[in-house]
């Protein structure tokens, strides 16, 4: 019940200025955004890779308000992409782009957010990583899929996101798997009305399973954004039925979330990538991970109360 709530939160200025300001926050903060630079997020990244996982990085930020706050996101990509080339971790390491941060909500917001994306996408392309398109909340997405298929043109290993709470994801996936797309099929994390999307956990795990079938058996590379167990052996059991090789999907996680399980699936021979999100505008990012667990709420709200 809480989870509604919460993601309410995640878009009153009010709350965020609250949050944002209580001293607490920031060791809470730091189990799922462990960095606000680019500095302090590069050793994260070495770290990671050196266990044998592979990344992909989040600039946090959405909800932008002017054209040259787009600007300075694409900038941040393109600063990070320059870092990660100069330590040769270019293979091991992709983006993760939300377009909302990116201009899409602005004036001519879908012609902002290609524009500014292109260039993260070939600075990607060249130091040989490539670029994720996140799913934001629903009326968002025929920009974001249109995007994705226009960069796709001249960059087919672009990737985006799928969400199985939806009812429309279905049709989504199968126009996917047909073109050889790349992508990442998670629950959701928005709060989405009942005229588009299901509500019940039941369900929407249900529909999890069924895109799943979808991808496995299609063109293109499935990424298993999921830390649900149940899911996750699911996943095994349809990769081996479809014939898939262990590098023809991967799981992918978030960075503090269930990391034993993290090492265990790259142990196994699994490719496995923890999504690692840094930077200074958090919030949205944070509150949905509360969301998500209301243990973490608890945890947040306790370390409030006896600080
Ligand atoms: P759940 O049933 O929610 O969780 C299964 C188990 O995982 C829980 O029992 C718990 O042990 C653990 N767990 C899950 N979440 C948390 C948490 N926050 N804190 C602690 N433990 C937790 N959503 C989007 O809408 N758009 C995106 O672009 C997007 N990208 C994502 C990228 C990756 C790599 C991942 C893993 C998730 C992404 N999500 C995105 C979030 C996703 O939609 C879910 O909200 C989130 O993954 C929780 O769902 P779950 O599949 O892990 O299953």
């Amino acid at each position: 019940m809480l989870g509604p709530v919460i993601l309410a939160a995640s878009r009153s200025d009010k709350m965020r200025r609250i949050v944002s300001a209580a001293p607490v926050t920031k060791p809470v903060v730091d189990r799922f955004i462990p960095g606000e630079t680019v500095d302090q997020v590069i050793p994260i990244v070495t770290d990671l890779t050196d266990k044998g996982l592979e990344v992909t990085l989040d600039v946090v930020g959405e909800d932008i308000t002017t054209v040259e706050q787009s600007y300075a996101a694409r900038d941040a990509y393109l600063e990070l992409i320059g870092r990660l080339k100069a330590l040769g971790l270019g293979t091991r390491a992709e983006m993760s782009v939300k377009l909302s941060m990116f201009g899409q909500a602005l004036d001519e917001g879908h012609e902002l957010a290609l524009a500014n994306v292109r260039p993260v996408v070939e600075a990607a392309a060249e130091i040989g990583t490539t670029v994720t398109l996140d799913a934001e909340d629903h009326t968002t997405l025929d920009s974001m899929f249109a995007i994705h298929e226009e960069l796709r043109k001249d960059f087919p290993q672009t990737g985006c996101v799928i969400q199985s709470y939806l009812f429309r994801t279905e049709d989504d996936a199968r126009r996917l798997a047909a073109n050889g797309s790349r992508v990442r099929l998670v629950k959701g994390a928005y709060k989405e009305p009942a005229s588009v999307a299901y509500q019940d956990k039941a369900e929407i795990d249900k529909a999890y399973v069924r895109i799943l079938k979808i991808l496995m058996a299609g063109e293109g590379y499935p990424m298993i954004g999921s830390h649900d167990p149940r899911l996750i052996a699911i996943t095994q059991d349809l990769a081996r039925r479809a014939g898939r090789k262990l590098d023809e999907y991967e799981f992918q996680m978030l960075y503090g979330i269930r990391s034993d399980e993290h090492l265990r699936l790259a142990a196994e021979g699994h490719r496995m990538r923890v999504y690692t999100a840094y930077g200074t505008d958090w919030y949205g990012y944070f509150m949905r991970r509360l969301a998500e667990k209301p243990a973490n709420l608890l945890f947040f709200v306790r370390s409030m109360i006896t600080k």
